[in-house]
């Protein structure tokens, strides 16, 4: 798999670095020791914005802490077959009985005419689960998330999800309210 460090963004800052991964979040070190904060010592957290004055309210009436994505979940596989007749397998994750991830995989995997049609069904399949872990786990979206799963499933240069990455990494820097 091809790999291109710029584009392994913290969630949080933004900034290009070593990441942790954190409830389905990828965070550098300085963004992951405010997430430990936050998650585990939310007290803390509300009493250091006092003493530095800043803005910073807690809000768990309306909205709904995240649900943590645990180490091992029990998954469903399904045995399908494309219009093609060629054999999918697709699995789903599923936590309390919600769907929160959906993987496919083919037995045939090194042929070469099934490498573009992979590479598709992949990015769906990691879309789909983004959707799905922000529907049942409250996991929050964004752009650089987007564009990190399209990149993800790229298999080949200049194929479909590498195309739409390339082409959507052009917005990336006005969401994070930077200039130039
Ligand atoms: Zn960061």
């Amino acid at each position: 798999m091809k790999k291109n460090a710029d584009m392994e963004l913290c969630d949080g800052c933004g900034t290009s670095a070593l990441l942790t991964e954190k409830n389905g979040n990828e965070f550098c070190p300085s963004c992951c020791q405010v997430a430990e904060v936050l998650s585990n010592q939310p007290d803390l957290a509300i009493k250091l914005a006092k003493l530095t004055g800043s803005e910073f309210e807690r809000s768990d009436t309306d909205e709904q802490n995240p649900r943590e994505l645990p180490d091992v979940l029990d998954a469903v596989r399904y045995r399908t077959r494309d219009r093609e007749q060629n054999t999918w397998y697709v699995s789903v994750s599923e936590m309390e009985g919600d769907p929160v991830e959906i993987f496919a995989s083919t037995a045939f995997d090194r042929d070469q005419h099934l490498q573009s049609r992979i590479s598709n069904l992949t990015t769906i399949t990691r879309l789909i689960s983004l959707i799905l872990r922000h529907v049942f786990l409250g996991e929050v979206l964004t752009l650089d998330k987007t564009v990190k799963q399209l990149h993800r499933s790229s298999r080949q240069k200049n194929d479909l999800p590498d195309m739409l990455s390339t082409v959507l990494s052009n917005y990336r820097k006005n969401e994070m309210g930077e200039n130039g």
